[in-house]
């Protein structure tokens, strides 16, 4: 990174790098988790449920980006194995054995809500002290409040059939 752009990072560059591939690492595991979560579930409603679990992917894919692309200009390296993303994850995999639309939402929703989790603490880590990585951290919160939101709503439908 230019000298100056790093001078006005007031954190220790190693543990923002360190936190932002944990973040690289949960969302890498979110957006697998939605998109295999999108070919296998089965149930009412499957057809939107599908559209917003490939939605969603997509935006975790973009989070991925985002987190890269800030630890490299941070002079540091994303997490280059597969293997690695278990071990840096802050929120849990949560594997969809249970197809059933209502299940995969239960799971995709408690990994939102850890993600706003991971983002409001980054938030509070960076305030006043790293501009530019707090600013990204603001945009990827923006949307995991809106993917929670999202399948909270379809949820709340499924529960309405009756
Ligand atoms: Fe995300
Ligand atoms: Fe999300
Ligand atoms: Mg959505």
């Amino acid at each position: 990174m230019g000298t100056k752009g790093a001078e006005i990072v007031k954190l220790d560059l190693k543990k923002v790098i360190e936190l932002l591939n944990k973040a690289f690492a949960d969302e890498w595991l979110a957006y697998y988790q939605y998109w295999i979560g999108a070919q296998v579930v089965r149930g009412p409603m499957r057809d939107a449920v599908v559209a917003e679990l490939l939605e969603h992917a997509t935006d975790e894919l973009r989070h991925a980006q985002m987190l890269s692309q800030r630890i490299i200009q941070l002079g540091g390296t994303p997490l280059l194995d597969p293997k690695m993303w278990d071990t840096y994850a802050n929120c849990s995999y949560l594997t969809p054995s249970d197809p059933f639309v209502k299940t995969i939402l239960r799971q995709n929703i408690e990994g939102e809500q850890c993600a706003i989790d991971v983002y409001n603490d980054l938030l509070s880590t960076t305030l006043h002290k790293d501009v530019i990585t707090y600013n990204m951290a603001y945009e990827i919160l923006n949307d995991e409040v809106e993917h929670e939101d999202d399948l909270q709503a379809l949820l709340e439908d499924l529960d309405l059939i009756k």
